[in-house]
Formats: C-alpha cells, structure tokens, sequence
C-alpha cells in the first residue's frame, strides 16, 4: 500500500505504518523521578502503584478497499485478577480461547474527542499477537471507525497529523526525492 521509513529499523518497508505508544497515557500522570519506583513497564504490559493495570492491544481499523488493516497500537486498563489471567497466559501461544476482558481505552488519540473514556474489550489472540482491541459501540468518531473503516485519504490524513510520511508503493520517484529532500 505505502512504503514507509520504520521507526523500530531505520529500512524502508512497505505496508500500512500502525501507530503506538509504548506506556498508557496515564504513566505521563507519574512524575519522571518516581516511574521506576511506582511503575511496572513492560512492551506489553504496565502496572501503576500496584493499583492500576494496563496492557498494549491493537485498535484495528479497516481500510476500505483493501484487505489491509490500520492498527493503533494502544493500551486498555484491566481489573486486577483479569490483569493477572493476562500475564498468566502471556507465553502461552494457544490463549485466544481465553477470551476477552473488558476495560477501559487508555491511550488518548489527540486526533478525536477524548478517547480515554471508551469503554473497550481485549481480545486474546494466538501465536504471540497482541489483544484485538474492540471498542464499545458507540457514535464516538473511533468506534465509528472500527465499525465502517476508514479510507485512504483518511489514513493519509492521520499519517499527516501524526507527522509520518508515507509514500505510494511504487513511488521510487517521490522515494528519491523525499531522500534528497
Ligand atoms: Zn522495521
């Protein structure tokens, strides 16, 4: 779809760039100098003053007409024992049958109207993947977007807020010159 600079790598890949955070927004909340005594962060998982659980999942969003999905890769807050089941079942490749837990979006998308209240579930999936996040079914325009997918222009669009260029898939032309640019 795009060819895309990764930001893990530095190589040029291509595909349909997600978008992430790798903390909840609410590990801002803790002032710096107190992180490492009141927060458990993991690539995967965050606990805040032993009293507030979060894990990272992926918002998939549909991109019309295409196969493809956009992901934002986000957290949602768990309740204690289902936090725990989480971990439990983190290195277990086969946990999708598990099932899902139901929490509340914990990363806020400056694009839309605070997402932080959304109430979403997460679903375990196999073979290493991180949780498919659902959101409730509301008319906030990111549950709207699960639900219909958006386009390509709306894709380039949040790739324009968030400052992420992305080139057609067979722009060598532009590739080259957004390198010498
Ligand atoms: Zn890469």
């Amino acid at each position: 779809m795009f060819r895309f600079k990764c930001a893990s790598c530095g190589d040029f890949h291509s595909g349909i760039p997600d978008i992430g955070w790798s903390y909840p927004v609410f590990y801002l909340d803790v002032p710096e100098a107190e992180r490492e005594e009141r927060c458990q962060l993991t690539s995967d998982s965050c606990v805040i003053d032993d009293k507030w659980f979060f894990i990272r999942g992926c918002l998939e969003i549909p991109v019309i007409g295409t196969e493809e999905v956009f992901a934002w890769g986000a957290w949602v807050s768990l309740g204690e024992a289902d936090f725990d089941r989480f971990v439990e079942l983190y290195d277990i490749d086969s946990r999708a049958e598990e099932g899902s837990f139901l929490g509340w979006f914990s990363s806020n998308i400056e694009l839309y109207p605070k997402t932080t209240e959304l109430k979403a579930r997460a679903h375990l999936r196999d073979g290493g993947l991180r949780p498919f996040i659902e959101l409730e079914p509301t008319d906030h325009p990111l549950a709207l977007e699960q639900r219909e997918g958006i386009t390509i222009d709306r894709l380039r669009e949040i790739y324009r807020f968030f400052k992420i260029s992305v080139l057609p898939e067979d722009g060598t032309q532009e590739l080259l010159q957004s390198l010498s640019a």
